[in-house]
């Protein structure tokens, strides 16, 4: 008997894509790229919380695992260890999203940590950025002692071997400024590296890493793929070319994600799905926010005598990078639908950043990025490496001008509270 639960309805983003004569634009594909799974006449998806699933009832269709054919590893699930039905619809709608086969992991640093050891490098090159990813790469070279070089120091960069990672963050956390990534995959051809990203700062539609022949691009998806600050989740998509086939990446990233265990929960594969529904409305807004804000804070501080000028001595954030006012620079084409929703304020002294949150009304006090709501960070409270002054700034989807006149009562009272040196 085969239960009704099992027939799989809807296209596939393939027979989309053949029936319209081209691709559906992302915001259609967040919505229907996971059609073909619905196996329920339910519009919204099931929820399904299984950890183990039914062998057929036919003793002569039993495949045993060591068997399964890595072509038909989707058709049919096992233990919720290997995958389970939340986890592939996201994993289904984000591969169509970051245009390469996409694993899912429990975290995002889960996801960093699967990704170095298939790539089983002797060496990763990596700048400053996100500082979980050093702890991994320190554990790395406590077990087996992984060299961890530094990403933007030539002398370093020249000791790379061929097989070892060239590991870009970008736009880079916490000043939201971004890395050429052209420049990256041609050393990472000359040296014979792989070319990983972890492209979390900037999610579709904002940035493409696969266009610079990435191989692996990474996501904390606990950000923007999430968008509502309930789920923890990590995301490797795999360069289409290096997925299929026994051999290919795929197959084993899943295959060592088995016996990692480091998997997506079922009911964070359930809001995940839920949220990418609206990925592309969210980071569109929070993007386009973003840039009226920073506008806004740069011609403030430019035009001398207010309150931005008097306390915040410097902003940090992609579109104020020289290059992004020329359309012909690498910035601009590798940010071609807008820049990140994250930006960094250096202001006159650490009491002025550690003040500044509790003046704030629209913006909470806390560490993390990518949600609706707009948050606010003194930096030093979560990393102890960054700039004691560096307040960092994460836009959600409020109205911006609410968001402008909250910074600026903000930075007012702040100016009454700790007044700066004149
Ligand atoms: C949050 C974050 C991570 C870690 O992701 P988790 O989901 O918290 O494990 C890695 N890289 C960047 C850029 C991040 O912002």
């Amino acid at each position: 008997m085969v239960s009704p639960e099992k027939k799989a309805e809807g296209a596939t983003a393939n027979q989309l894509t053949e029936a319209f004569g081209r691709e559906l634009s992302l915001a259609s594909r967040s919505v229907h790229a996971d059609d073909y799974t619905n196996s329920h006449t339910a519009v919204a998806p099931p929820m399904h919380v299984s950890t183990t699933f039914r062998y057929s009832e036919n003793p002569d269709e039993l495949v045993a695992w060591s068997d399964v054919d890595p072509q038909d590893i989707d058709d049919f699930f096992i233990y919720s260890r290997e995958k389970s039905p939340n986890t592939v619809r996201f994993e289904a709608i984000l591969s169509s999203l970051l245009g390469g086969p996409v694993v899912s992991y429990a975290s995002g640093l889960a996801a960093f940590h699967a990704m170095v050891v298939f790539l089983n490098p002797k060496r990763v090159a990596i700048g400053g950025g996100y500082h979980g990813c050093h702890g991994i790469l320190k554990l790395l070279n406590k077990l087996n002692g992984l060299e961890q070089l530094e990403l933007e120091n030539d002398e370093d960069l020249a000791k790379l071997q061929p097989g070892d990672i060239i590991h870009v963050e970008t736009p880079l956390n916490p000043t939201g400024e971004a890395r050429d990534l052209a420049y990256y995959r041609k050393k990472a051809d000359e040296l014979g590296c792989y070319l990983t990203v972890d492209a979390t700062f900037a999610p579709p539609p904002l940035q493409d890493p696969f266009r610079y022949g990435v191989d692996i691009i990474m996501h904390s998806g606990t950000k923007y793929f999430g968008g509502h600050s309930d789920m923890l989740s990590g995301v490797l998509a795999i360069r289409p070319d290096r997925a299929p086939g026994k051999d290919g990446w795929l197959f084993g990233l899943r295959e060592e994600r088995l016996v990692i265990g480091g998997v997506l929960g079922s009911f964070e594969g359930w809001l995940g799905v839920r949220s990418l529904r609206t990925l592309e409305l969210r980071v569109r807004r929070q993007s386009e926010n973003t840039k009226h804000l920073v506008e806004w804070l740069a011609s403030q501080k430019k035009a001398g005598n207010n309150p931005v000028s008097d306390l915040v001595y410097k902003i940090q954030h992609s579109s104020l990078q020289p290059e992004a006012a020329d359309p012909d620079s690498w910035l601009s084409k590798q940010m071609p639908n807008g820049h990140g929703p994250v930006f960094s304020l250096w202001l006159q002294s650490e009491q002025h950043a550690k003040r500044l949150p509790s003046k704030l009304l629209l913006f909470h006090h806390a560490t993390s990025l990518g949600g609706v709501e707009s948050l606010v960070e003194w930096r030093a409270m979560s990393d102890s490496a960054v700039d004691r002054r560096l307040v960092r700034v994460s836009v959600g989807v409020e109205g911006w001008e609410d968001l402008r006149d909250d910074l600026l009562r903000g930075l007012e009272a702040l100016s009454k509270e700790v007044p700066v040196a004149k």
